[in-house]
């Protein structure tokens, strides 16, 4: 991050009266948790605050439900249409904005918090840093500059964005920085037990019979990705529809195949309730899945990525091995 965009975001937020904050489509524990913290932190400075999402069916996962701030939340329909200042948080292309792309392309001044390689450059400040563990990382850097403290509700926002994008402090970029973060957060007097649980250690009965039917159709390619091979199931919403499990207790399900030892490559295709097919792929580092995932319209990093289908599994699956080479 350039010190002139670090400098011109912290005049931008300290001159707004009003901001809005935006987050990813579908969102996960870093842009919940990275916008809710700021967000929570700039209504204590006195900031009138409007978060939101651009999802068409507007709800805040079932694992994210305890993250404080969440009366920021305003769906997308009364999210100011020119906001004066606006900030996205872990959005690496304008087309993750939603509903609120129209919103982003009229506001005033657009600042960019991100961490993905893959972010194009938009909006008017770029607080963008490819080497980041998560987009809390930079909030918490934002807050600094700007001089705001990080009270325990702030920081079990930021925690939750490090912990699960870094996968609970197991990936790469897991560094003596964000262990050093992790302990400022945990020194507010965070419960990390109890958000570890909530995060992972939570579901319904019916998640157990919908991941057994995923299991029982998984498939084990080890001539995929020139040899370094990849594992892939997939869940119909029939399957979920027969348990009345909701779409989003199925985000675990990745987390299971991956952990496979053979292949490089893991793949979990969803069937949303609009009928469309949500991939999540993961790689050990042997493929760029992030790259493969942007050929087919989505995006993501090196090792986690994913995108959106409207073909049936095995199209799919077979578009998507053709992509997949080894990375030099
Ligand atoms: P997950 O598989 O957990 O849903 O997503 C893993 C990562 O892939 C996310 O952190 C995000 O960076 C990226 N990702 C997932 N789905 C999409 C998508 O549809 N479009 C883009 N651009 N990135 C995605
Ligand atoms: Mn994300
Ligand atoms: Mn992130």
């Amino acid at each position: 991050v350039r010190e002139a965009d670090w400098r011109r975001a912290v005049e931008l937020v300290q001159d707004a009266g009003q901001v809005a904050l935006v987050c990813h489509v579908a969102p996960d524990g870093d842009a919940l948790g990275s916008m809710l913290g700021l967000g929570l932190a700039l209504r204590r400075a006195g900031k009138r605050v409007t978060a939101s999402f651009g999802d068409r069916r507007f709800a805040v996962p079932r694992l994210l439900r305890f993250l404080p701030g969440q009366d920021l939340l305003v769906a997308p329909a009364r999210y100011p249409a020119e906001p004066e200042l606006m900030i996205s948080f872990d959005v690496p292309t304008v087309d993750r904005l939603g509903l609120l792309a129209p919103n982003a392309g009229k506001a005033r001044e657009l600042i960019v918090v991100d961490h993905h390689p893959s972010n194009t450059g938009f909006g008017s400040v770029c607080l963008v840093d490819a080497a980041a563990a998560s987009t809390s990382v930079l909030v918490e850097e934002l807050l600094d500059r700007l001089g705001l403290p990080v009270d325990r509700d702030i920081a079990t926002c930021l925690y939750t964005g490090l912990v699960t994008d870094t996968g609970s402090f197991r990936h790469a970029s897991t560094t003596p920085a964000v262990h050093e973060m992790a302990a400022r957060l945990v020194a507010t007097g965070l419960r990390t037990d109890e958000i570890a649980r909530e995060l992972w250690d939570r579901s319904p009965f019916a998640y157990l019979k919908v991941l057994g039917a995923a299991l029982d159709r998984v498939t084990l390619d080890e001539r995929a990705a020139g040899g370094l091979g990849m594992v892939w199931t997939f869940v119909p919403r029939a399957d979920r529809a027969a348990h009345r499990l909701p779409y989003d207790e199925c985000e675990g399900i990745i987390d299971v195949i991956r952990r496979i030892d053979e292949p490089d490559v893991a793949v979990v295709l969803k069937e949303d309730d609009e009928g469309a097919w949500q991939v999540s792929t993961r790689s050990k580092g042997g493929v760029d899945v992030g790259r493969a995932c942007t050929a087919m319209g989505g995006g993501g990093h090196v090792r986690a990525a994913g995108f959106t289908s409207h073909d049936p599994p095995e199209e799919t699956i077979a578009r998507f091995a053709a992509l997949l080479a080894p990375s030099t």
